[in-house]
């Protein structure tokens, strides 16, 4: 058996170095990475600011417990909370992580509001939260959770988008509803505004916290910092992480100080979670994405990719069923085997990931430049043509 085990088909390629939007790999081909490591390399690779950050924070400090003060925890938070709902963060690694404390935020401040059998939590099909025993009860996949013994229970499902079915599995139980305003390993599922307005006001009626999963959604992806920005609609608490560190593995849960009350000394915690060298990397990101006109040209950006896409998807309706997503998180659903595409893509120098509903998903750097994505444009153009020959 191999030493590295084996929960993933691997794909027979190792990058030596990367360099903005591009990838080389050790056989010498170059790449032009519209998969950023799944949403995470949001400033591309290598960027100047974030090695900067990290190399300064490498040289100075690691990692300290949180059982100190750990400033550049706390210059984070700040501007976390100043730019968006949150009142308070917590500080984790992962997105798994990120969204068994928001789960657990939100299971608190029901007990010690007086209603500890407010346990539930209604999730939507087609949802992805990570991969620990929890997340997987709030995700939607039964292969994911098969054969993995007895699950954390007091999570239902109704159909994604669908505000009745939704409302009917409200009850004096509920403790939250958990949603991902954008759905990304389901398939590049925006919500509707209506749907996330509805449950927003369900919420309230029924006493429940609005939880949002933005581990992908989030940061700068949608040409807005956070995706429920763009809707109008704030969550109670939510879930970071990809993009959040660049690429340095880095969580965060916000939450509003109603929705953190219970969290107090001891209820949770983390030993690397939010360490100074994660602290730096996502403070640099930050401040990268919060730059006047950042933003804008994300949305830019992926105003244009759009444009190329749906003109792509207008003349080949024998490859192209669908382009749906928002700013530089699209989804490509496929007329064709959309694993056979990401394989056509790939072999022709463009990476792409694949999603739920036979979709290809583009996540570019939120830093790649016009050019990059008129060159992935023609690398799908040149790949879609060749799939209607065949
Ligand atoms: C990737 C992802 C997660 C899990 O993140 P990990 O870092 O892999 O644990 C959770 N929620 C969403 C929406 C994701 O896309």
């Amino acid at each position: 058996m191999t030493s590295v085990m084996t929960t993933y088909g691997r794909i027979e390629i190792a990058f030596e170095r990367g360099e903005g939007s591009w990838l080389y790999s050790t056989d010498g081909r170059r790449f032009l990475d519209f998969a950023t490591g799944i949403a995470v390399n949001s400033l591309g690779h290598g960027h100047p600011a974030l090695v900067a950050a990290l190399k300064d924070q490498a040289e100075r400090l690691w990692h300290v417990s949180n059982l100190y003060n750990i400033p550049e925890q706390q210059q984070l938070a700040d501007k976390l909370v100043e730019h968006s709902f949150a009142d308070t963060c917590f500080f984790c690694n992962s997105g798994a992580e990120a969204m068994e404390g928001a789960l657990k935020v939100a299971r608190k401040y029901q007990f010690v509001s007086g209603a500890p059998e407010r346990e539930e939590v209604v999730c939507a099909s087609g949802a992805f939260h990570g991969r620990t025993l929890a997340t997987l009860s709030a995700g939607d996949s039964e292969k994911y959770r098969e054969g993995f013994g007895p699950r954390p229970d007091g999570f239902h499902h109704v159909p994604f988008g669908n505000l009745n079915e939704l409302r009917a599995a409200l009850s004096d139980r509920t403790a939250a509803i958990l949603v991902e305003p954008i759905q990304g390993e389901g398939g590049i599922n925006p919500a509707d505004g209506a749907y996330l307005e509805g449950l927003r006001a369900a919420a309230d009626e029924f006493d429940a916290l609005l939880v949002f999963d933005e581990v992908q959604c989030g940061m700068g992806r949608t040409g807005h910092l956070f995706a429920y920005q763009m809707y109008g609609v704030k969550p109670d608490i939510m879930g970071l992480a990809k993009g959040l560190g660049g690429g340095f593995p880095v969580g965060a849960v916000l939450a509003t100080e109603k929705a953190a009350t219970g969290m107090v000394p001891g209820t949770h915690g983390s030993t690397f979670g939010g360490n100074p060298l994660a602290m730096a990397a996502a403070n640099a990101v930050l401040d990268e994405l919060l730059k006047p006109g950042f933003l804008d040209a994300v949305a830019q950006k992926g105003v244009r990719l759009r444009a190329g896409l749906d003109d792509m998807a207008a003349r080949r309706p024998d490859a192209v069923e669908e382009v749906r997503g928002v700013g530089l998180m699209i989804g490509i659903k496929c007329v064709g085997n959309n694993l056979e595409v990401m394989t056509a893509l790939r072999d022709a120098g463009l990476l792409t990931v694949v999603a739920g509903d036979n979709v290809v998903r583009l996540l570019p750097p939120l830093t790649a430049s016009d050019g990059e994505i008129d060159e992935c444009l023609g690398i799908l153009d040149t790949v879609f043509a060749r799939s209607k020959a065949d």
